[in-house]
């Protein structure tokens, strides 16, 4: 089991971010460097079927060694990393039976975990914990969920005596730009359902996650020299504050939780001239989403009255959708996973994810595929950490559903 922390240490250190700017799939080719060490690694194993497509989409196949027809399952996890914080040189401590305090992250620049500012750590106390270098994310979102599935199927590997079904495997590339599952193929996949293994806290088991959407606001400016500027210039930085003031301060991320909505203001980037505003709109209730989107349209409206011109264009790309009206569908799917967490003495906590993961568009494209957890906290920053026993439960977990399929079905 202590081969799940040194695959998830070796993986962690290859810089796969993925970047919402590059229209190609996978958007960066070091998720590539990943995926290729994933599937010799794989074909070591003596996985079948292993297959690396095109676009960065490998997957694996364990066969079924009994003849009971049974249900395929899949379990996904995703390569790449969040934009929002370098992912190179990662540099992965071990912090040994945590003693409950302060733990410095990073010593020269004053970097320090603590359980003043995250109030999960107490929990951990006596614990082993994977924590980053304090300079960049720690990536066990997603490479935790990698390292998991593999030990999973390792352990199943080398204990034949387990009787299970056919296990279908799938890394994705771009989950954190919301592309995921943008060219996963369910056909060749060919499970009945599937797990994607990209949850956070132990015993987290998701199947309600956020509607989402992305707005751009890019807005026109009128530069004249500062000195005769008056009734002149517009000041298109100016028009984005302004913009940005009309929405509900209460709906920001950093004031809701639960299932409270947010616009999520992730840049502006400004000069007079031009200035540029993205939004992440998500809400668990569809009703409320559109509500979301409207009130974007209606300001728009309200600031090319006033400024005229069109001098403000919106934006709004639909996302990812919530799962849960598939997944109720298919609860067993749901079930399943909570007998199997139970049986790994873990609590399930089923609760709404606030983010999205590549199982809810996969949901929608006819594959049943709720969230389990990885262990990991505080995800895409450099206060991210992982606590080792988490991620044993989360291998036992996988193991225990794989068990449960032929005694279920
Ligand atoms: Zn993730």
């Amino acid at each position: 089991m202590g081969k799940v922390v040194d695959r998830f240490i070796s993986y962690s250190r290859i810089d796969t971010q993925s970047d919402e700017n590059s229209d190609s799939c996978p958007s960066t080719t070091s998720q590539l460097d990943l995926a290729t060490i994933l599937k010799e690694e794989m074909e070591a194993m003596g996985l079948d079927e292993v297959t690396l497509d095109d676009n960065g989409y490998l997957m694996a196949t364990l066969p079924s060694n009994m003849q009971k027809e049974l249900p395929v399952i899949g379990f996904i996890a995703h390569m790449d990393t969040s934009p929002e914080m370098s992912g190179k040189n990662v540099n992965p401590q071990i912090v040994k039976n945590y003693d409950g305090k302060d733990i410095t992250l990073n010593k020269s620049k004053n970097i320090v975990l603590s359980p003043d500012d995250f109030q999960d750590l107490k929990k951990y106390s006596g614990h082993d914990l994977i924590t980053t270098d304090g300079t960049t994310l720690l990536g066990a979102d997603d490479k935790a969920g990698i390292a998991e599935i593999i030990t999973a199927i390792e352990y199943l590997i080398n204990e034949p005596g387990i009787e299970h079904g056919k296990i279908r495997i799938g890394f994705t590339p771009d989950e954190e730009i919301g592309r995921g599952a943008d060219m996963f193929d369910i056909t060749t996949f060919g499970a009945d359902f599937a797990y994607t293994v990209d949850g956070g806290e132990e015993g987290e088991l998701e199947y309600e996650n956020f509607n989402a959407a992305m707005a751009v606001v890019d807005i026109e400016g009128r530069n004249v020299h500062p000195g005769t500027a008056k009734n002149q210039m517009i000041n298109s930085i100016h028009l984005a504050n302004e913009f940005n003031a009309m929405l509900p301060t209460q709906e920001r991320p950093e004031h809701t939780e639960k299932y409270e909505g947010f616009f999520h203001l992730i840049d502006i980037k400004g000069k007079v001239e031009k200035s540029r505003i993205r939004y992440l709109i998500r809400d668990h209730d569809s009703k409320k989403f559109k509500e979301k989107k409207t009130l974007l349209r209606n300001i728009t409206s309200f600031m090319n009255e006033k400024y005229g011109k069109k001098r403000v264009k919106l934006n709004i790309k639909d996302q990812y959708l919530n799962m849960r009206d598939i997944i109720t569908e298919h609860y067993h799917v749901v079930e399943l996973a909570e007998k199997a967490m139970i049986q790994a003495g873990v609590k399930p906590l089923v609760r709404p994810i606030r983010g999205g993961t590549d199982g809810a568009r996969l949901s929608y494209m006819g594959l049943p595929c709720p969230n389990i957890f990885t262990g990991g906290h505080n995800f895409h920053g450099r206060f991210e950490f992982i606590p080792v026993k988490s991620m044993i439960n989360a291998v036992n977990t996988i193991i225990n559903i794989i068990k449960l399929i032929p005694v279920t079905y």
